[in-house]
């Protein structure tokens, strides 16, 4: 308790509860040993193409199923894979066997998420290259998603760093596209292939008149810039009889297949 004039102050409102706190602890201390238990797994998501109805990539999306924690989700160990900076080695797993499987797959492109620590730690253009030359995946069926976030801890560097992987002739695309602080001097001067356009858009389709607008707007920037287009999250026949009309080319969500393990396109 907190107390007034020099009493021993215990109260933080910065700390999580006792509770709060070993769950992390013990995520923690699981997710160092996660690796080596191979409790990680890849589950595939298919990103589809508006017209024609065929699966152009798949995006490879983490699972840790923790022997002693059970399946927990990335939105809760992503973060501290980060804060430790086991996302370098995990995010290095994750490269290599998205591109072994992907290997097998007949034209299909592969997607990973790419994390700021693994981004800017330096040493990312030689794991994309081992990754490539050991799995034997052609270049171009690597795509990279990064985010704004990522790219705005520090531009210039994050400029050059996307310049000597383009080099290695993966594709780059920026995903959760207009939740950043979106800053649209990026569009010219990184090397981008493509725009994902966040599912909170999608979301508010149904909401606002100008969701629509926006997602309209997002579509023909991407086409006079040469950029291709994806949106994220469509679970609805609703929403993807809008997306169509809307124009955009690529579409992703439940509605067209979850992330699912063992997967052949
Ligand atoms: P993201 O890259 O934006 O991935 C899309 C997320 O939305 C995935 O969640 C996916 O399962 C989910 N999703 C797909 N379609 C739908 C839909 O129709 N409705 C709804 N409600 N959700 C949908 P997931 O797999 O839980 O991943 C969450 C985030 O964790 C990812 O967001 C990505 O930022 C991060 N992440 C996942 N795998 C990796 C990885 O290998 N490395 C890194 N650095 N981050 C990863
Ligand atoms: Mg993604
Ligand atoms: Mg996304
Ligand atoms: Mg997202």
């Amino acid at each position: 308790e907190a107390t007034e004039g020099g009493g021993i102050q215990v109260y933080s409102p910065h700390l999580p509860s006792a509770g709060g706190r070993s769950a992390v602890l013990s995520m923690e201390s699981g997710l160092a040993r996660a690796l080596e238990r191979r409790e990680f797994e890849l589950h595939f998501q298919p990103l589809v193409d508006a017209a024609g109805g065929q699966v152009v990539t798949a995006e490879a999306l983490l699972r840790w199923n923790s022997a002693a924690l059970g399946r927990r989700s990335p939105a809760e160990f992503i973060p501290l894979l980060e804060r430790s900076g086991l996302i370098v080695p995990v995010g290095d797993w994750v490269l290599r066997e998205a591109c072994r499987q992907a290997a097998a797959w007949d034209g299909v492109r592969v997607a990973v998420n790419l994390s700021a620590r693994q981004f800017m730690g330096g040493g990312l253009a030689e794991s994309v290259r081992r990754a490539l030359a050991e799995s034997g995946l052609p270049a171009e069926r690597l795509e990279l998603e990064i985010t704004e976030s990522l790219m705005m801890q520090s531009p210039e560097r994050a400029v050059r760093l996307l310049s000597e992987l383009k080099r290695t002739g993966v594709r780059v695309v920026l995903d959760d596209f207009g939740t950043g602080f979106s800053n649209l001097s990026y569009l010219h001067t990184f090397p981008l292939d493509g725009l994902k356009i966040d599912r909170s858009f999608v979301v508010a389709l149904g909401q606002s008149e100008r969701a629509g607008s926006i997602i309209a707007a997002i579509v023909q920037m991407g086409h006079a810039l040469g950029l291709d287009v994806v949106a994220e999250g469509i679970e609805t026949s609703e929403q993807h009889g809008a997306l169509r009309r809307l124009g955009v080319p690529v579409l992703q969500g439940y509605l067209f297949g979850r992330p699912q393990a063992r997967w052949r396109p």
